[in-house]
């Protein structure tokens, strides 16, 4: 999968896909990340990519010809032209709410496109050449990047190969709408807080059991949202 991010902060990307499942993906060749400098797409002296907003108020809002300019040249075609497998993603806490769901669905893409936006956001015109508006969560931050990193990192574990099957998704949480059942590793007691015993027996059988009802158990008390009606 080919992942594409513009951002006026490339340099925050630098680090943080150099660890855990994007590096195992990119070294597996399953993954391509690159992150490109608006500014890159400016005309002007001072490389300007805000304005202020027509009609007034707080702050700035940012210009749309560097960010259509930008999409349009890394996409390598018109941005309205999006063939089969492209997403093109404007991150604004407006757009269609990231759950595990739309991270399936944006896994199986072959090419992303993730649009940072930051100061007080986009130009509304820019709307029209993205094919997705997400939101990472019902909170403002301060700008896409840390957007893009998490779609990245989610995405990045649903790409076929990245994930061995030691750590198969099957059981994870939100997959199969369930939140996972309780983990526990060594010591067997803690602070007098003892590992359930089923899971020291090996009985398999009987430990997949205690896990589908803790599983159950816990998506009712803590997510009953989750939980389809049969
Ligand atoms: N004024 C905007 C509003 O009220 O909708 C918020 C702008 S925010 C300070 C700046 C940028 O951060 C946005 O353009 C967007 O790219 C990013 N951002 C903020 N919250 C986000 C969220 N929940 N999900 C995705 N991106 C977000």
């Amino acid at each position: 999968m080919k992942i594409d991010i513009l951002t006026i902060f490339p340099e925050l990307f630098e680090e943080c896909f150099s660890f855990g499942m994007p590096r195992l993906a990119i070294e597996r060749g399953l993954l391509n990340v690159d992150a490109h400098d608006l500014r890159a797409w400016t005309k002007n002296k001072h490389k300007q990519v805000d304005e202020e907003p027509y009609g007034g108020g707080p702050g700035m809002v940012m210009k749309p010809e560097p960010l259509v300019d930008g999409i349009s040249d890394i996409l390598g075609h018109s941005p309205t032209l999006m063939s089969k497998g492209e997403r093109s993603i404007l991150l604004t806490p407006q757009g269609k709410r990231l759950d595990q769901r739309v991270v399936e669905d944006l896994s199986l893409s072959k090419r992303i496109l993730l649009v940072c936006g930051r100061y007080e956001g986009m130009d509304e015109r820019v709307r029209s050449y993205v094919t997705d508006e997400i939101s990472i969560g019902d909170y403002v931050i301060s700008g896409g990047e840390m957007a893009a990193m998490v779609i990245v990192d989610a995405v990045t574990r649903l790409i076929e190969g990245v994930l061995g099957e030691k750590d198969s998704l099957i059981d994870e949480s939100f997959i199969n709408d369930r939140l996972e059942y309780p983990q526990y590793t060594r010591p067997p007691v803690f602070n007098g807080d003892y590992v359930p015993q089923v899971l020291l027996s090996g009985n398999h059988q009987d430990i997949d059991e205690w896990r589908k009802n803790q599983a159950k158990a816990r998506t009712k008390s803590r997510r009953p949202d989750l939980i389809k009606p049969d």
